[in-house]
């Protein structure tokens, strides 16, 4: 039923067409055409107003009333370099001129999704309510998922098509992460002739540092600073110092705790030395954590034994829109499409991974 060469023609077709976060414009044309031929009722909605970008997230609804409501979604923007992508069928790999990214990442989930559509529409099977969302700047913070909203058209579960890996992979488990930018804010004075009436912000920082949690914090929780910047001159006492901290867990009270200790630390630790602080570290997304009895992995082993393809549940580091969507309340499952060194100019992907992933989401959408 899944016709390969229009998958990878489909595939080619949107991975020429550039699409950095933000300005996902021409791609989401493409996208507008391809769901409104193939039937689907398709909105626009106000992601790329709220977000100072030229699209937004674009939304189509295969209609199926009083039936079950699935999402399906992928992202459309890519990271850099992808201004310009040349795309090389090389046997049963897709790869770059080594310019650019690929973009499978995750145009690949796109284009299975959209053969998916294509076989529905051309078998005419009958499936539950099919709700599709290509995002917008998934890259750069889940803005389109987060600007997304979800309960206007209430899925009763998703699946995400946004993790590398071969299909048969979910990703089960996410981690809340938090990240932001540390400031101790000193005072300078010449470092030769009046040291005494500076605060050096290095030494504040250092000792605030010996105190906090770092590195791997339990089985669940890490966390880091990952770079550092502050002073001018050698002979100026440090007024200052930049510090970019990041923490993840899997469990949400952890990281709300694990945060307020932190800041704990350095509001007395400024306080001891008459420095002062200023920190922006904030939760950027929530985790969650799927359990391996629900229904939903049932539904995707269902599919996945009927195609005697192997399932693996795995916990990932990062975060995706399915992040968002979990939180917003809506089960889905991040989903392996075959993309492989995602976010490098030597990504690829394979047409057989592409071509089983979209195997996979007929079954879906088949049911029993
Ligand atoms: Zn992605």
């Amino acid at each position: 039923m899944i016709n390969e060469q229009r998958l990878v023609e489909n595939f080619l077709d949107m991975v020429k067409i550039s699409s950095p976060s933000l300005k996902e414009r021409e791609v989401g044309d493409y996208l507008i055409n391809v769901l409104r031929e193939l039937g689907l009722e398709v909105i626009e909605d106000n992601a790329g107003k709220m977000n100072n970008g030229n699209c937004g997230n674009i939304i189509g609804i295969l209609k199926s009333p009083g039936k079950k409501k699935v999402l399906f979604s992928a992202h459309m923007d890519t990271v850099s370099p992808c201004d310009k992508i040349t795309p090389i069928v090389e046997g049963r790999v897709i790869k770059t001129d080594g310019t650019s990214v690929l973009g499978g990442d995750d145009k690949g989930g796109i284009a299975s999704i959209i053969e998916m559509l294509r076989v529905i529409k051309e078998n005419n099977i009958e499936h539950p309510e099919i709700i599709v969302v290509f995002s917008i700047a998934e890259e750069i913070g889940l803005l389109g998922a987060k600007s997304f909203e979800i309960e206007k058209y209430q899925p009763d579960c998703g699946f995400i098509l946004d993790s590398s890996g071969k299909p048969g992979v979910a990703i089960v488990k996410a981690p809340y992460a938090a990240k932001g930018k540390i400031t101790i804010i000193g005072k300078p004075a010449h470092a030769g002739i009046s040291p005494e009436n500076g605060i050096n912000a290095l030494t504040v920082a250092a000792h605030a540092i010996t105190k906090i949690k770092l590195g791997r914090i339990d089985k669940e929780t890490t966390s880091n600073i990952g770079t550092v910047k502050g002073g001018s001159a050698v002979n100026i006492v440090m007024p200052s110092i930049e510090m970019m901290y990041e923490a993840r867990s899997l469990s949400g009270d952890t990281l709300k705790n694990l945060l307020a200790e932190t800041m704990e630390i350095f509001e007395s630790t400024v306080k001891e030395f008459g420095a002062e602080f200023k920190s922006d570290v904030e939760i950027g997304y929530d985790g969650f954590i799927i359990s391996e009895d629900s229904p939903l992995i049932a539904e995707f082993k269902r599919a996945c034994d009927k195609l005697g393809v192997e399932v693996k549940t795995l916990p990932s580091g990062g975060g995706s829109d399915t992040n968002v969507y979990n939180s917003k309340g809506v089960p889905c499952l991040n989903l392996a499409v075959g993309m492989s060194k995602v976010h490098t100019t030597e990504e690829f992907i394979v047409i057989d991974d592409m071509v089983d992933m979209a195997k996979i989401l007929v079954e879906i959408v088949k049911g029993n």
